[in-house]
């Protein structure tokens, strides 16, 4: 893998209580990183070392779709902090897949309510709400963090045109940075969308580390 890929995908996501780096969701190929020694701490760059697993957790899919998490533990051999691999299908905090999330905010960048979005995806209404009233506090950050990284990814940027709203605006960046990243590495497996939109902001997407919530 491209050095430059590997640390795209490594951007660490601290946390209050633990610091959690968002991974592959190819949990074969993060073991033998981790295990080759090739994956790094974001904060001093040393390799990480396996150390146990984090607490099970249950992530929700779409249409009821349930599947059960033991993400990896691991602790740098250099300043040794402990941070938990999150892979890049699910968010830290959040207990449904990030590719529904994501589907939702799509949803909702093309006008539709919470109520209509919930029904599609056969997800609780509060649930959605909860995603959306986040997102739209975001959305100004995460539109800035994938405008740098468009310019950053694209041989000829494109900014998308202004849409309707700041939500609409943050999900058509991200789509446009995703675009991008694909055709820099064609080589490279860049993950669905929203895969990719959780790795290369650290998991904040919904969240950011100093928020409470
Ligand atoms: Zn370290």
């Amino acid at each position: 893998m491209p050095a430059r890929l590997d640390r795209f995908r490594l951007i660490a996501a601290g946390q209050a209580e633990v610091a959690v780096l968002v991974v592959d969701s190819d949990v074969l190929l993060v073991e033998r990183q981790l295990r080759a020694g090739r994956l790094n701490c974001p904060a001093c760059s040393a390799p990480l070392a396996p150390w146990g697993h984090g607490r099970s957790r249950m992530v929700r899919g779409d249409l009821g779709a349930r599947l059960f998490l033991r993400p990896r533990r691991t602790r740098c051999s250099g300043c040794q902090v402990t941070h938990v691999l999150l892979p890049e299908a699910v968010w830290p905090r959040r207990m449904d897949a990030a590719e529904v999330i994501g589907t939702g905010l799509e949803i909702a960048a093309l006008g539709m309510g919470h109520r209509q979005i919930a029904a599609h995806l056969g997800m609780a209404e509060g649930t959605v709400r909860g995603w959306l009233r986040r997102f739209r506090r975001r959305s100004e950050d995460v539109r800035r963090h994938f405008t740098v990284a468009l310019v950053a990814l694209a041989e000829d940027p494109v900014m998308p045109e202004a849409a309707a709203s700041p939500l609409s605006d943050a999900v058509s960046v991200i789509a446009a940075a995703h675009r991008a990243a694909a055709m820099k590495w064609p080589e490279m497996n860049t993950g669905s969308r929203w895969a990719f939109a959780g790795r290369a902001i650290g998991g904040q997407v919904l969240t950011c580390t100093t928020s409470a919530s």
